[in-house]
């Protein structure tokens, strides 16, 4: 069976004052539900304390990117390794944030998954169209290009995870319809199937990202192919985070 997985991504957000949260969620979360995975990446700074303040509860925490390469010249950036050690479990790359600000391109975003990968982190591997490309009716083909670019070389099915976030629902509070999300999942786990044949792909979690709240969360888990969230602005309360993760 897929595994199911509630990931918060805090992105540019939090202080140490923003702790209580973790620990709320840390609380919430407890010994966990069975099949359900609860992940709140946040940002570097905070990783260490939020490992400290989740520990002993099954709530797991994470980085939002990561450099390619283990150590080294490159200022400013942080390596899968230095994640690993402050406490993670996860990084997320590719996120439409980065490709966009930073200009990382599938192939910078399969290194970065590989970088995971070898650091013994799960990548989730974020993908997703403009509202331009789903005007234009692009939206499968470039979620396929995306999939087959992002992906590295050797990575298996049961270590990685999928999060489509269509850009024009990040941050909006437009969420994508069912049977848009339906039918972009669906494609998704087809193009999987080809690399890593069904029974591989059935085992990647594929997320859905895009203004899910606690209000429709539900009808979003619902949909065959959806095999979690990946929550920016609702996971920053505990409250939201908790009720989103209480209806996987
Ligand atoms: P919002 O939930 O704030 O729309 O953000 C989604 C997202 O980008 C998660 O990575």
């Amino acid at each position: 069976m897929t595994r199911t997985l509630i990931a918060g991504n805090w992105k540019m957000n939090g202080l140490k004052a923003s702790l209580g949260e973790i620990r709320d969620a840390a609380a919430g979360v407890g010994k966990g539900k069975a099949g359900v995975e609860a992940l709140l990446c946040v940002p570097a700074t905070l990783l260490t304390v939020a490992a400290e303040a989740a520990h002993g509860s099954e709530l797991k925490v994470g980085g939002e990117t990561c450099h390619a390469n283990e150590s080294g010249a490159h200022t400013g950036d942080i390596s899968a390794e230095m994640l690993a050690d402050a406490g993670a479990s996860h990084v997320i790359v590719g996120h439409s944030e980065r490709r966009t600000d930073h200009g990382e391109t599938n192939e910078i975003v399969a290194a970065q998954a590989a970088a995971a990968l070898r650091a013994g982190l799960t990548p989730i591997i974020c993908i997703g169209e403009s509202l331009d490309q789903r005007k234009a009716g692009e939206t499968l083909d470039f979620v396929a290009s995306q999939i087959d670019g992002s992906i590295p070389e050797g990575a298996k099915a049961e270590e990685i995870v999928i999060a489509y976030e269509p850009i024009w629902a990040i941050g909006t509070g437009e969420v994508a319809t069912p049977d848009q999300i339906d039918e972009v999942h669906t494609a998704i786990r087809t193009r999987l199937a080809q690399r890593f044949g069904a029974d591989g792909a059935d085992q990647i979690p594929l997320l859905y990202g895009g203004s899910m709240k606690p209000g429709n969360a539900a009808e979003i888990l619902e949909v065959k192919d959806v095999n979690g969230g990946l929550i920016g602005g609702a996971s920053l309360k505990a409250d939201d985070f908790l009720a989103i993760y209480a209806q996987a």
